[in-house]
């Protein structure tokens, strides 16, 4: 028979318990036990939820309080040492998100787990790093899901993965080099395992989707087979998801496991390569449900591809489950009420996608006919959907036919156009900015939720807005900011936001997934075409801009990240879909520009984490989100200052493509790797103005002027100062007035006294 698996579930919870659980730990208002208990609770609950779905085997050590790499970390007793004085709780949550105070320490890095928008914690490895199993917490974890009267499938962290997706500190080694120290903490993990009765792991190894070379593959043989030599009662699965294996497909397949999980929803095409591979007595495990989209999955196609393994090896052989973790993946879709009923049955959510693993491991052990309804069902539903007049709208279309490479070009180049700007703008040198929002305080989110719930009027909201909206600018002005914003507060979320205003999308009211840590985002689902009913951001700008002499910079979000942080429609290419949104985002900038504003930034976080993962797709994908990019900016004159925004992400490697956007401005977030992205700026020689993040904006700490003055003197040696901003690495959205307060004053006065440094020289 072949067994109804998942690869991992939502830790944050349908009402977003998790997040709030934190948030009060945190803030000290409720103490660990409670925290474990509460969270201990969830977990539980979601266990519950897979049992009672019918998930066999059932993934375990998959929750975190704040991210499975850092628990990883934890695990293999390879915290960095300046979290040395601290234990527990107090650092763990120091690694990921610093601490204040006199003697406060920087959190660790992090950045985006393969190309989702889920953030993990960097792991910092050094060359003499020693490694000590910790091991007690994912052991209880285990012993608790045996308790319930499950099968628990522990979920593990390759050690190569994990070593891969860390970096190297303090000298410049390839972090491979400690495999050897690594695997006899993963062996005795695994024997302790064993003891305690576990009979399945999943060890994931997803890097195995990555271009590797000779020795990170050699890597992974070693470190698997020493594994499975390790404990031979334990059946491994090994994990491997995003995508497709390629020349590592062999690989992966000759390695002494149990069995090998393979995408088939990212790279269906790499069943047939694979059964050929599979070894005498080895299951395979087919990833048939999209564990990163919404839509209702095509159980008959799935099963197509189920029976052709089925063929080949024989149900008993087979394990059924999603794509990966369903972590990206919204709870629960019956927890909302207000989708459109013609859209709503195209929908599932992680709780609808187990009933789907299930339906199709019945399908596989008893025949199609046992699921027979169901089956049909779910055909009438794709063929609605398909059949539907809400995902084609003809105008779009016909103009998107009739852009041409005019539109993607500005009328002059950057060196020219900066002449323009610098004579309209007038900013001194080192011009001091903040990338868009300002703290979306308790009280900006209730009365928020007042107008949503229907308890404030829509009059009364809008003046709220408003006086935040002039208190901002007051503010800015006050503190001496040269570039000021509006503030958004208007926006709950920069994508969200615009998926609330454009049409093509629909927003959930619970569809949460975890961004980082407590941080969750609800991605829109966009299920048509897109278009631009009415403008989005002009009211605000201009309202900000006509209570200021000082320019306000307009705050938008471009198509590739709107693009990148929805959930997609599957039946159009995404290329298609971003520059249906760039034309959208194109009309509101040229609103912009014709209500007096002379600077508009258009926001690019995603455009890294849309890379594919692998290189020889990469020239495809950047064409058309550069393209895209171009073709909602170009439409401006010269004189209108365009800048973008990047934050957490590795940008080394797509250095051309943003030059290529040639934006004039471009703000970046640095301070967390200590500006090193700055080096790789100016190894490209990048032409245009860059403002690198001189502050954290993700920790609570207020930093020092002296510390901002130094990164920005770092910044100064290697960038041309006229062509260098001063902003923090991101929007302050998360952070409260105090502390942003404090933080920026002192960024005006480091850049202050760098005008003083720069003008007596
Ligand atoms: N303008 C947005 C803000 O300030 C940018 C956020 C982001 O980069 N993620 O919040
Ligand atoms: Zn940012």
């Amino acid at each position: 028979m072949a067994i109804a698996t998942n690869l991992g579930f939502p830790r944050i919870g349908e009402k977003r318990e998790l997040k709030t659980l934190l948030e009060r730990f945190w803030k000290g208002q409720i103490d660990e036990s409670a925290l474990r208990d509460q969270s201990e609770e969830l977990q539980r609950r979601h266990w519950q939820w897979q049992i009672e779905a019918g998930i066999e085997h059932l993934p375990v050590g998959d929750f975190s309080l704040y991210d499975h790499v850092l628990d990883w970390v934890v695990r293999v007793g390879g915290i960095p040492t300046r979290y040395a004085g601290l234990d527990g709780l107090a650092q763990y949550f120091a690694m990921a998100r610093g601490t204040q105070g006199e003697d406060s320490i920087s959190a660790m890095e992090m950045t985006k787990w393969f190309d989702t928008n889920y953030h993990y914690i960097v792991p910092e490895w050094t060359e003499d790093q020693e490694f000590t199993p910790n091991f007690a917490e994912f052991l209880e974890e285990v012993k608790r899901a045996q308790e319930i009267g499950s099968q628990p499938r522990p979920v593990i962290l390759g050690p190569v993965s994990l070593l891969r997706l860390g970096k190297a500190r303090g000298g410049d080694f390839d972090p491979l080099t400690l495999l050897d120290r690594l695997l006899p903490v993963y062996e005795s993990l695994l024997k302790e395992l064993q003891a305690i009765g576990v009979a399945w792991i999943q060890l994931d190894e997803p890097c195995l989707v990555l271009d590797l070379d000779e020795p990170a593959q050699a890597a992974i043989r070693t470190s698997t087979e020493r594994l499975a030599a390790a404990t031979s009662g334990l059946k491994i699965v090994l994990g491997t998801y995003f995508g497709d294996l390629r020349e590592n497909l062999p690989l992966a397949m000759s390695l002494p496991v149990a069995a090998v999980h393979l995408d088939l929803v990212r790279a269906p095409g790499q069943l047939t390569e694979a059964l050929p591979l599979v070894q005498v007595g080895q299951l395979l495990s087919l990833g048939l449900v999209d564990g990163r989209n919404v839509w209702r999955t095509d159980l008959s196609a799935a099963l197509g591809l189920a029976e052709q393994a089925v063929d080949a090896l024989g149900a008993d052989r087979l394990l059924i489950g999603p794509s990966c973790s369903l972590l990206h993946s919204p709870v629960d879709l019956t927890a909302e009420t207000s989708i459109d009923p013609e859209i709503y049955p195209w929908l599932a959510f992680a709780r609808q996608k187990l009933e789907e693993i299930e339906r199709l491991t019945q399908a596989i052990n008893q025949g199609r006919a046992s699921v027979a309804d169901c089956l049909q069902e779910n055909a009438e539903i794709l063929a609605r959907r398909k059949a539907s007049t809400r995902t084609t709208n003809r105008e779009v279309r016909e103009r998107l036919s009739h852009v041409t490479t005019e539109m993607t070009v500005r009328q002059l180049p950057y060196a020219q156009r900066t002449v323009e700007q610098r004579d309209k703008l007038s900013l001194p040198l080192f011009p001091t900015t903040t990338i868009g929002s300002f703290p979306q305080t308790a009280e900006v989110r209730r009365q928020r939720a007042l107008f949503r719930q229907g308890k404030l009027g829509e009059t009364e909201y809008q003046a709220f807005l408003e006086r935040e909206t002039e208190a901002c600018i007051r503010l800015q002005e006050d503190i001496g900011l040269d570039v000021l914003v509006h503030g958004e507060f208007e926006r709950n979320d920069m994508v969200e936001f615009f998926g609330e205003r454009l049409e093509g999308f629909l927003v959930s009211e619970n569809g949460w997934v975890q961004s980082y840590g407590s941080r969750c985002v609800k991605p829109p689902i966009i299920f048509g075409d897109v278009t631009r009913p009415t403008p989005m951001t002009v009211p605000f700008t201009r309202l900000a801009q006509s209570l200021t002499e000082k320019p306000v910079k307009g705050m938008l979000t471009g198509p590739v990240t709107i693009l990148c942080w929805s959930f997609v429609r599957d039946d159009q290419p995404r290329s298609e879909t971003c520059r249906q949104i760039a034309l959208a985002i194109r009309d509101e900038v040229l609103e912009l520009e014709a209500a007096g504003i002379g600077l508009i930034q258009i926001d690019e976080p995603a455009i890294r984490e849309g890379l594919p993962l692998r290189k020889v797709d990469h020239a495809d994908y950047l064409a058309w989100a550069v393209e895209s990019f171009r073709l909602s900016a170009c439409g401006v004159a010269d004189a209108t200052q365009i800048h973008t925004h990047m934050c957490y992400s590795e940008f080394h490697d797509i250095l051309s493509a943003i030059a290529d956007l040639d934006a004039d401005v471009i703000s970046i977030e640095t301070s967390r790797s200590q500006m090193e992205l700055l080096d790789a700026f100016v190894d490209f020689n990048y032409p245009n103005e860059i403002g690198p993040g001189v502050y954290d904006i993700h920790s609570p700490r207020v930093p020092t002027t002296e510390e901002m003055v130094t990164l920005l003197e770092k910044a100064a040696q290697v960038i041309p100062t006229e062509r260098l901003w001063v902003n923090p690495d991101c929007g302050l959205k998360t952070r409260d007035w105090p502390e942003v307060e404090a933080s920026l004053r002192r960024m005006v006065e480091a850049a202050g006294n760098l005008r003083g440094v720069v003008v007596s020289v």
